[in-house]
């Protein structure tokens, strides 16, 4: 996003990698589940047990800012930063042989597969 420096990628979990831009290296923090024991509202948050009213979305806030440091994994890591597309080499994908940049594909069993034809697809065909 914006400069680069912020990318976000969804993996549906609540957790945050902090790296350095230079080599990727950095941290990562995620809760833990036994949260879930630190508060009534971090209970009912993670596990969505209803909507939570904006008093106690507030207090949820607040939870999670005094939350005990125990309910944290931190982990060092080293993220694969993105390359660049534009440096990419263009290739075809040897099932729909439609052109991508390199760094879209996977070679499987010597085949190069764009995504969408190794399974990663975000549709189905109808
Ligand atoms: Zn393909």
């Amino acid at each position: 996003m914006g400069n680069k420096n912020l990318i976000v990628h969804n993996y549906g979990k609540l957790a945050l990698s902090i790296v350095l831009r230079e080599n990727g290296e950095g941290y990562r923090a995620s809760l833990k589940k036994e949260a879930i024991n630190a508060s009534e509202r971090i209970k009912k948050f993670l596990l969505r047990e209803g909507k939570l009213s904006h008093e106690e979305r507030d207090k949820l806030i607040e939870d999670f800012l005094n939350l005990d440091e125990k309910y944290f994994k931190i982990e060092k890591i080293r993220v694969k930063l993105p390359t660049r597309d534009e440096q990419q080499e263009i290739v075809e994908c040897t099932e729909c042989e439609e052109l991508q940049p390199n760094n879209f594909t996977a070679t499987v069993n010597g085949k190069i597969l764009c995504q969408l034809c190794s399974g990663q697809s975000y549709f189905e065909k109808i």
